[in-house]
């Protein structure tokens, strides 16, 4: 893919003295099937004494499952389960704050988050909030974070979001659906284990994996590309082809989605997503539907855009068999069709990444309305 235009981020701003954003990375990293059984070890150094306890956020499916039973579970440290049916929200982070503040004198040692997007955004807030003052919807926006969190990890078990390196944790707010975008929310270590995503319902497998392909496909085909994005970027699209498209055996395929959400959360770092994530927001801020399932509703509607991207994603659709629920914005009332243009909309740095300067006269509430219609 040819590099349309190289330009400075807009999606963020850039503070005063900086032409280039200064992007922090996760500075360590393990892979491998098995290396959970590392954590221990990982962790030992990382604990302040043996009042100030590792705190675990584990995706409620693994309750009382042998992954359970492997966590280095020790001193005082805490196992606290979480559902994952809801996205994230700010009430929910500062809830759990409040209850690990309660339950312990000290701060933790470390934040532990296992599980998918929501466990790994969810522990992501929760270290920051702790050291931060305040309720985590005071820091939703860009660079509002001051304080350092606390050490956190991320152990992602279902691939395909890319907050497992990304700078952001998205929240589900009062008034917004929206990130703590800050240099502090990346995380400290990441554990990449393909093996923790097994058991992954294939819906589910599907649906996350497809946010991948889509952040490949908006920033691949933005005007923010730069070759920082681009590399990772194509990186992640040959290896969601491989997955989707090829018949890998199982365990390699794994490994391969693990590897491809990571490089897609790369590629979006230095750029931006676009008219899927755009609208997607919209249907989640409004129907509560989900990140990866409501990417797929909306992409499906979008080969006037990407209409290479969607090809490829009805292929993917038909050999994996996926039918997509329908009539989901049927019953909406026009004021909830305005509403959730209204929160589309004012993703602006998205839409300027999917359609440049002058997006504004390209795109009109009554062609979003009529896109929502056919979901
Ligand atoms: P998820 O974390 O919501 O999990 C989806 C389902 O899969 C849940 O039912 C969960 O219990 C189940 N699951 C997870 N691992 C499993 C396993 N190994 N076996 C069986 N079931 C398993 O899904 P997701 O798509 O990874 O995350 C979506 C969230 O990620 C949204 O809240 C979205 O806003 C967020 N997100 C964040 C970023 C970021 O950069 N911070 C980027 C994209 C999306
Ligand atoms: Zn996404």
């Amino acid at each position: 893919m040819e590099i349309k235009k190289e330009r400075r981020l807009k999606n963020i701003p850039t503070k005063a003295s900086e032409k280039y954003r200064n992007f922090p990375m996760v500075p360590r990293v393990v892979f491998g099937n098995g290396s959970f059984d590392q954590l221990g070890g990982i962790l030992m150094p990382k604990r302040k004494h043996s009042e100030a306890p590792i705190v675990y956020l584990v995706d409620d499916v693994f309750e009382g499952t042998n992954l359970a039973q492997r966590i280095p579970n020790i001193f005082c440290d805490q196992i606290i389960f979480v559902s994952a049916n809801e996205e994230p929200s700010t009430l929910q982070v500062d809830s759990l704050v409040t209850m690990i503040k309660e339950n312990f004198q000290d701060l933790p040692s470390g934040i532990v988050g296992i599980g998918g997007g929501t466990l790994l955004d969810l522990s992501k807030a929760v270290a920051i909030l702790l050291t931060n003052k305040g309720s985590a919807a005071e820091y939703q926006g860009w660079d509002l974070v001051h304080k350092k969190a606390i050490y956190h990890v991320g152990i992602p078990t279902i691939s395909g979001t890319g907050s497992e390196v990304s700078r952001t944790t998205v929240l589900l707010g009062p008034d917004k659906k929206l990130g703590i975008n800050s240099d502090f929310t990346t995380f400290n270590q990441v554990i990449l284990d393909p093996e923790l995503s097994k058991g992954v319902p294939k819906e589910q497998w599907f649906y996350t994996g497809m946010d991948c392909f889509i952040h490949c496909i908006e920033s691949l085909e933005g005007t923010f590309l730069n070759a920082f994005s681009q590399s990772y970027g194509e990186k992640a699209l040959e290896l969601c082809k491989e997955v989707f498209l090829t018949d890998i055996p199982e365990s390699e395929s794994r490994d391969k989605l693990m590897m491809a959400s990571w490089h897609g959360g790369m590629s979006i770092a230095y750029s931006q997503v676009g008219v899927a994530h755009a609208l997607s927001y919209g249907l989640g801020f409004i129907l509560g539907v989900k990140h990866g399932i409501g990417n797929c509703l909306v992409f499906q509607h979008l080969e006037e855009f990407y209409p290479e991207g969607v090809a490829i994603f009805n292929q993917m659709m038909k050999k994996h068999q996926i039918t997509l629920p329908q009539g989901i914005c049927k019953n909406l009332t026009d004021t909830e069709f305005e509403k959730m243009v209204a929160v589309a909309l004012g993703m602006e740095p998205l839409w300027e990444n999917a359609l440049g300067e002058n997006w504004k006269c390209i795109i009109t509430s009554e062609k979003l309305i009529s896109i929502y219609k056919k979901i």
